[in-house]
């Protein structure tokens, strides 16, 4: 498949093509689609794959196809760790920039305060570390109520590092309709136990 032929939109694929990718992965060949159509995912996928971008695309393309794409706080993508976030929020702030959609990076270890004014300025991207949205949370510096798509990123990870309870309070808070998309290098009993209790209907796709 080509990035012309995957319905991105233009000034995407202009940045993607900047960066030097010549075609999309096999992972992002695979998710492209059914993220594009709204459906929860489950994907198996190593870091190196380009398993990032598979879901920076089509969260980018799908907010751009919305008439209001500039509505605070759509998406989460909670992450194991901080330098995890990081890069995955590099990511969204190279390929949104050429659009009116600012994401926003919560994690420890960095200004509460900046990170609140972002939010109120309206990020409608957040890519978080699970310690410090619950801190935001907690003290109701952050509304989570209109969230449409969350990605959970490396949730193998997540659980291996003892955030499964965090991760479950969190969860509490999002509304019940929701697209969920799952990134996953191993599926262990705990996490075929979160995508049963928390994902409707996904596909699950190997790359
Ligand atoms: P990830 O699996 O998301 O950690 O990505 C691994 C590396 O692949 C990153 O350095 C990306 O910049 C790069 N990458 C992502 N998509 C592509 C692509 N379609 N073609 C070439 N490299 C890519």
């Amino acid at each position: 498949m080509k990035f012309t032929e995957a319905f991105l939109n233009k000034d995407l694929i202009v940045r993607i093509l900047k960066k030097g990718y010549s075609k999309p992965t096999d992972i992002q060949t695979q998710v492209f689609e059914p993220i594009l159509q709204g459906k929860d995912v489950t994907a198996s996928a190593q870091t190196g794959t380009g398993k990032t971008a598979a879901f920076v695309w089509p969260i980018l393309q799908s907010m751009l196809s919305q008439e209001n794409n500039n509505k605070p706080l759509q998406v989460i993508v909670l992450t194991p760790t901080r330098e995890l976030a990081y890069q995955v929020f590099e990511q969204f702030e190279y390929f949104a920039q050429p659009f009116n959609i600012t994401p926003a990076l919560i994690i420890g270890g960095e200004k509460i305060d900046k990170q609140i004014e972002q939010i109120n300025q309206g990020a409608q991207i957040i890519v978080a570390t699970l310690g410090r949205l619950i801190d935001l949370n907690n003290q109701d510096k952050i509304d989570l109520s209109n969230i449409q798509t969350l990605v959970l990123d490396e949730a193998d990870r997540m659980l291996d590092l003892g955030f499964e309870q965090e991760l479950k309070e969190i969860l509490k808070f999002l509304p019940a309709q929701k697209q969920t998309l799952l990134f996953s290098a191993t599926y262990p009993e705990s996490i075929k136990s979160i995508i049963s209790q928390y994902l409707t209907d996904p596909l699950f796709i190997k790359s």
